[in-house]
């Protein structure tokens, strides 16, 4: 185990492993393409847990009234609705006071009838503890209620909520600072409907650089968590049924008791289909207002989310990654396998208890970590094992020395060869050289300088031949050749171009003093030369190279069974 650990094949994969795991971190989980599957993962978690857990506390302190298709239908068909409508369910609701009403409707601009804005006014004069929306429209302008609405609600407060790239609402802003400030512009609607509900005053909500605070009498009632630019990740553990929702129009037309609301928080938004104010939320579509009953719920309960830091985050995936990688490198792949897919399920098992205490980290990256190295590094080790193999199998046929390959291969194909043409027809020639009076060269000029000389005989021989000529170091100093489809007259010129062509070659000797060689030849042909076995085809061009050395050498002797004796060609 040491000693593999100081391998430097190991010590390179453990880098090459980690430096992926540091290009995945800082770079491309922070690009699009990777946070919609990081945010639908951790999504996944939402939803079991909203499934497997109880409905938090305070639900029944948030009275929702919503209006709904029958509201629609049943009070009246156009909208806008006249403002009158509304002052009149603040009517209902005054004799038994809720803490805080909060109006998730925009009533920017003035109404067709001014008339209905200094009724409206004047009821939210009366009740004194209503909290109208206000919104930053794309381009950033905040959009905030008509003069005098604005002037007699208790405030008016931020309600749209950032949207992740997949468009899905899982946080909320809690302030706007604007680009030529620091300090919060104004507070979002949840924050002043708590602090309403604590019966602090609105005026002294403030920032501390990390916590939004609310005050009261030198009390602090709550202190909540936010990043810099304010926005808090929702805890989303309620849909808009679990809520109870009333439809408008039961309290318009005196059908719900009226102490219903007393002391409560009371929601007013839509959730007719006409007003499309439905968005994805972790837990599933949900209206607004049911979004927003969120955000207030979590407020109300500290129920806060927090996330590991990103120092121990990053160490966790290189753990992880590391000991994906260690499964790889040390055991098969099925077992590797298994392993991976238990540390997959313990971290998403530690993952979802941690969820459950309100901590989470990347739940996708932690995933895609122990994924990508158990596939990468498997993919790695058998193309390796296969290029090792591929190179092992060329160096168990090929000649050290020449590059040409060795005579056991040769065997093996002349083998083929033979029993191809002898089945089908089909003719092809073979050749036997052998370098004239060699001995004298490893005499003379010694051993080195003979390996010298068979190592440029390789070359003339490979320059001579086509592709589909097989050639091969026969023995020693000898070499041969398989030329497919070739007939007697066709090797021979063959031959005849390697004879020619050695006896042209300067060998390098020493500078101006090159050596001269030259080499005998001995050809047969298939299936002119007649043989009932492979062996018989290789007896026979021995015997015309034998021929060719007694001719006197440098020559090319051609084994005719037919005309007995060797045809000869060659330099006399
Ligand atoms: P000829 O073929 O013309 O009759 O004469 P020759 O001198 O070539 O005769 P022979 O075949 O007897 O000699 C072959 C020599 O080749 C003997 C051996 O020392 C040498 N030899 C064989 N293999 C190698 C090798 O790999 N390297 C070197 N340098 N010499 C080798
Ligand atoms: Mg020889
Ligand atoms: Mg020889």
């Amino acid at each position: 185990m040491l000693t593999i650990l100081k391998e430097k094949a190991f010590l390179k994969a453990v880098i090459l492993c980690l430096v992926c795991i540091i290009v995945y971190f800082f770079f491309l989980s922070q690009t699009r393409f990777f946070a919609v599957p990081r945010f639908k993962f951790a999504d996944l978690f939402s939803v079991v847990s909203y499934h497997t857990q109880p409905l938090p506390p305070n639900v029944d302190t948030i009275k929702v009234i919503i209006v709904d298709d029958a509201s629609y239908r049943i009070l009246k068909k156009s909208w806008p609705w006249p403002r009158t409508y509304v002052a009149a369910l603040l009517d209902k609701l005054r004799p038994y006071p809720p803490k805080v009403i909060f109006m998730d409707m925009v009533f920017a601009g003035e109404s067709m009838v001014p008339e209905y804005d200094t009724i409206f006014a004047d009821a939210l004069a009366k009740s004194g503890n209503v909290i109208l929306a206000a919104f930053l429209d794309p381009r950033g302008r905040y959009t905030v209620p008509f003069d005098i609405l604005a002037k007699n609600a208790l405030a008016y407060g931020l309600v749209n909520k950032p949207r992740n790239p997949d468009l899905s609402v899982r946080s909320s802003r809690l302030f706007i600072v604007p680009y030529w400030d620091t300090k919060p512009y104004d507070y979002s609607s949840e924050i002043k409907i708590l602090c309403q509900y604590l019966g602090a005053p609105l005026k002294d909500i403030s920032y501390d650089g990390r916590h939004v605070v609310i005050e009261s009498a030198g009390a602090i009632k709550a202190l909540i968590p936010v990043q810099k630019d304010g926005v808090i990740p929702i805890h989303f553990r309620v849909k808009l049924n679990d809520l109870d929702p009333i439809p408008f129009w039961k309290v318009y037309n005196d059908q719900v008791p009226p102490e219903t609301f007393k002391d409560k928080i009371v929601l007013v938004g839509s959730t007719a289909e006409i007003f499309h104010d439905v968005y994805h939320s972790p837990i599933g579509l949900m209206p607004g207002v049911a979004i927003q009953a969120n955000a207030v719920l979590m407020l109300l309960n500290g129920d806060f989310i927090s996330y590991i830091p990103k120092g121990v985050e990053f160490f966790l995936l290189l753990g992880l990654g590391l000991a994906t990688f260690l499964f790889v490198y040390f055991f098969p792949p099925s077992f590797a396998l298994l392993l991976g897919s238990i540390e997959t399920v313990v971290v998403l098992g530690i993952g979802f208890i941690m969820f459950q205490h309100n901590i989470r980290f990347d739940y996708f990256s932690a995933v895609f970590i122990i994924m990508a190295t158990y596939l990468g590094n498997t993919i790695y080790k058998y193309l390796s094992l296969w290029i090792e193999n591929l190179n092992l199998r060329t160096l168990a046929i090929t000649d050290g020395l020449t590059g040409l390959y060795i005579h056991r291969y040769f065997m093996l194909r002349m083998q083929n060869e033979f029993e191809r043409a002898a089945r089908y027809n089909l003719f092809f020639s073979f050749l036997i050289m052998d370098i004239d009076h060699f001995k004298n060269v490893n005499d003379t000029y010694g051993h080195q300088q003979g390996n010298v000389v068979l190592k440029h005989m390789s070359q003339i021989l490979q320059a001579q031949s086509r592709k589909t000529d097989f050639v091969a170091r026969y023995g020693g100093e000898e070499f041969c050749a398989i030329l497919t489809h070739t007939n007697l007259q066709g090797a021979v010129n063959y031959a005849e171009r390697v004879r020619r062509a050695v006896e042209a070659y300067e060998f390098p000797y020493k500078p101006g003093k090159p050596l001269k060689l030259t080499i005998s030849i001995g050809v047969v042909s298939y299936p002119q030369q007649k043989a009932e076995k492979m062996d018989g085809l290789i007896e026979a061009a021995d015997k015309a190279l034998y021929e060719a050395k007694h001719g006197g050498r440098n020559r090319v002797c051609a084994a005719d069974a037919d005309q007995g004796p060797a045809l000869e060609s060659g330099q006399k």
